[in-house]
């Protein structure tokens, strides 16, 4: 049986994307898709994936040596070393990753982007952007649920790096191919993780088979 519901482009096209195919991932995405997912579960469904997304995409972080006296003795350990990390949802269905993410790394920080998309020149513009003044030396982990056509994913790449952001990664939970192409091609040291790469986008932008509108479901207002 295969996890995703492709056929997606080829895994060679993105070196820098990750598809998290963890047995507990996949049953809780294929929740998540379910119409008939009521929004209490559909919120606590997206939180429990961005928290073993999460897992996923902090693997690779340094750790250091520090020693700890168990009840019986000295012993060696380890604690996460390294930079700070931030957490930074794209308004507002990134929101629902957050807790999630937070529950395992309490001592991240949590920014702010929105982005609106400018009628005349159809570029995404921030409304708002809040991120700790500390940015060199942060992690920035980008939230949204879905790497559509990829333009706010990308804009609000671009935001962070003016802003002097240099480690970035994506976390998403359903992508597109055209997302994480246009993701790819305008930041090309950006890593993406997601639960599934679909199949491709309808003529709304709406990712298929994908699981409609993230933020209508998260928050009930459809
Ligand atoms: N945003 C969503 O919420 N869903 C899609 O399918 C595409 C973009």
């Amino acid at each position: 049986m295969t996890a995703n519901p492709g056929p997606a482009a080829p895994r060679d096209e993105f070196p820098l994307l990750t598809i998290v195919e963890h047995p507990l991932v996949q049953h809780k995405l294929t929740l998540l898709r379910d119409r008939a997912t009521p929004t209490k579960i559909f919120k606590e469904l997206v939180d429990e994936i961005a928290m073993l997304m999460a897992y996923e995409a902090t693997a690779d972080l340094p750790l250091q040596e520090v020693d700890v006296e168990t009840p019986l003795e000295r012993a060696r350990g380890a604690r996460v070393g390294g930079k700070k990390l931030t957490l930074v949802p794209i308004l507002r269905a990134g929101l629902g990753m957050v807790d999630g993410i937070l529950r395992l790394v309490p001592a991240a920080r949590v920014g702010h982007i929105g982005l609106y998309r400018d009628h005349d020149t159809l570029q995404p513009v921030d409304y708002y952007f809040k991120i700790p003044g500390d940015v060199a030396e942060r992690d920035f982990f980008v939230l949204d649920p879905m790497l559509a056509t990829g333009g706010s994913a990308a804009a609000a790449v671009t935001s962070l790096k003016r802003a002097g952001a240099t480690r970035i990664r994506f976390l998403c939970l359903v992508a597109a191919p055209e997302g994480v192409r246009k993701l790819t091609q305008t930041h090309p040291d950006v890593p993406i993780y997601t639960a599934s790469l679909d199949r491709g986008l309808n003529d709304l932008g709406y990712i298929l088979p994908g699981l409609g509108d993230a933020g209508d479901r998260l928050f009930g207002t459809r």
